[in-house]
């Protein structure tokens, strides 16, 4: 896409408006705070700069511009993100023939399972047994359009040859995770099975859930798509896309497991619930629902493996920062069950009077914990909290249910994992402070990066990282000429270099010289040169090049010198 036109469509998105209208920001000095949405947190430590149209997380350390971050909060892709933002402000983003051509592989994986995803469709109206069994099971017509279900063939061609027909590539198909191969070939994978789509978040139909209506039928019960270029298992969580709305509008969501609850539970009114697909609940699932709510009734199965999975889950939750209950149903029941025979009223009932995980587990005789196991569980839980409050109320809330004192809990100390230690790091920043004050004016003004590109070199830079990144703008940002700083972070995929940039462009620089800082930096410089030629000369004191050199150094250093103030040379 031309570089121009990226800025414009940038430069028409006010990054404050943007943020703004996925989370609510307040003014906070010249800069304005939310609650970051890419960590559980409930302190405003999301930052947004108008003026440099960049965002970053103190805690997470998240990082970039206005269309990073709806590549980042809707997870699309680069493109689709600008294509969002330019639809937003009505600038036309046409596609070249060519580029059309080379649509990228997600495309066209995409489109190869929306025409899986029809052909299935058109399959069950045209297969009345699949039509019957799903009213016998009390589905209606409006649930099979709403969930665009559909049916796989017994037939080991049927979508192959659908397909070919439609002159896909085979190279194309093979990837898809849609077929099997054995020695005759290609093969449908997916066969006599009702067929359920999942969407991504965005809507795009990524994989598919497939069930047998006979129990008879040899294969699992349920067959998932196998994990693709487009579908990772445990990144999404079953029909979100379509009930988000409603989950962040009612403040709670509904987690089940399986398609036919979710079915059960959407077309009963339950309509801001998501089911995890036969996986037990990922930190991945778990961060993509915290967006909407931090609210969870976990609604599972009501025997052992079901409490166990939701209890399971919900520890997970609490850890995340999350506030899970449990709804517990019936040794015999599941949510479909429930709620056919039982109705929704009485399962209202149920969600009213759902507990806590330290009440159920201090109450539960079903699961078979001892008392000392329950106890630890929590513990653990406790110790993986992120949130300082929100631990120490979660331990107390245990002491007190189980009657147990606090300080018993607290013996044991929480094992901490930090790469580097703070003062390490301070230290590290300390030695190249004029290089990252460089770097900071830098990226603040263009104006001044131009300048400085034409004194210095990136082998000025003696911090690898701070060298990376002034040579990263020099490939980008002298070439073209309409980019700004805020341009450089679509550049990168790297989210360690994003959020360095970033926290450098945010950085005061107001009481910050240019000129005594680019003094600073060149002495550092030849000063290390100095060093380096001492070196050789201690090995080759014959050496009149080296000499020359070293005189050459020192006269540069004693120009520069005699022009700093207050700076002594060691
Ligand atoms: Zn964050």
């Amino acid at each position: 896409m031309d570089q121009s036109l990226l800025e414009q469509i940038r430069q028409s998105n006010n990054i404050v408006e943007v943020i703004g209208s996925y989370i609510p920001l307040k003014r906070s000095g010249s800069n304005y705070k939310g609650v970051c949405p890419f960590h559980s947190d409930t302190h405003p430590s999301l930052m947004v700069s108008e003026p440099k149209q960049i965002f970053k997380c103190f805690a997470c350390g998240k990082a970039g511009n206005v269309i990073t971050f709806v590549q980042d909060y809707e997870k699309v892709s680069f493109m689709e993100a600008v294509k969002q933002l330019a639809a937003r402000v009505g600038i036309a983003v046409e596609e070249k023939p060519q580029t059309k051509i080379a649509r990228s592989k997600r495309e066209l994986q995409v489109a190869v399972y929306n025409l899986a995803k029809d052909y299935y469709k058109d399959n069950l109206q045209n297969y009345q047994e699949a039509k019957d069994y799903l009213l016998s099971r009390h589905v209606n017509n409006e649930a099979i359009d709403l969930l665009e279900i559909g049916y796989a063939l017994n037939s080991f061609g049927g979508l192959k040859n659908h397909l070919l027909k439609m002159s896909i590539n085979p190279q194309i198909m093979e990837e898809s995770g849609l077929f099997g191969n054995n020695n005759q070939g290609m093969f449908d994978l997916f066969r006599e099975r009702l067929m359920f789509p999942i969407h991504s978040i965005t809507g795009d139909v990524v994989a598919f859930g497939g069930r047998i209506m006979n129990p008879d039928q040899p294969g699992g019960k349920y067959i998932n798509s196998p994990t693709t270029d487009i579908y990772t298992k445990g990144k999404e969580l079953y029909g979100l896309h379509r009930t988000r709305y409603e989950i962040n509008k009612r403040d709670f969501a509904i987690v089940c497991e399986g398609y036919m609850d979710f079915l059960r539970l959407y077309s009963e009114g339950f309509v801001n619930t998501v089911a995890t697909l036969g996986t037990s609940l990922t930190e991945e699932q778990i961060s993509l629902l915290s967006r909407y709510t931090k609210n969870v009734y976990m609604l599972y199965d009501g025997d052992i493996a079901g409490r166990k999975a939701a209890l399971r889950a919900g520890l997970l939750l609490i850890q995340k920062g999350l506030y899970p209950k449990l709804v517990i149903l019936d040794e015999e029941d599941d949510p479909d069950s429930f709620l056919l025979e039982k109705g929704s009223q009485l399962l209202q009932e149920k969600f009213a009077s759902a507990t806590g995980l330290i009440s159920f587990l201090f109450e539960d005789t079903s699961i078979q914990l001892t008392e000392r196991d329950k106890i630890e569980q929590l513990v653990q839980t406790g110790r993986m909290m992120t949130d300082d409050i929100s631990r120490e109320l979660f331990l107390k809330e245990v002491a007190e249910v189980f009657k147990i004192s606090e300080s018993a809990l607290r013996k044991r100390p929480a094992t901490k994992t930090q790469s580097m230690s703070t003062p390490e790091k301070e230290q590290l920043l300390h030695s190249f402070w004029e290089e990252r004050m460089l770097l900071c004016m830098v990226l603040q003004d263009k104006r001044v990066f131009m300048d400085v590109t034409g004194i210095l070199t990136a082998d000025y830079f003696l911090n690898p990282v701070y060298k990376e990144i002034y040579d990263f703008m020099i490939q980008h940002m002298t070439v073209d000429s309409s980019l700004q700083p805020a341009g450089l972070l679509d550049l990168t995929e790297n989210e360690n270099l994003r959020s360095m940039i970033t926290e450098l462009m945010l950085t005061d620089v107001t009481q910050m010289n240019l000129e005594n800082i680019l003094k600073d930096v060149k002495l550092r410089k030849y000063q290390q040169e100095l060093k380096q030629i001492d070196q050789m000369i201690i090995k080759d004191h014959e050496n009149r090049e080296l000499s020359r050199q070293k005189s050459e150094i020192l006269k540069k250093i004693s120009i520069l010198s005699k022009k700093v103030v207050g700076k002594t040379l060691t």
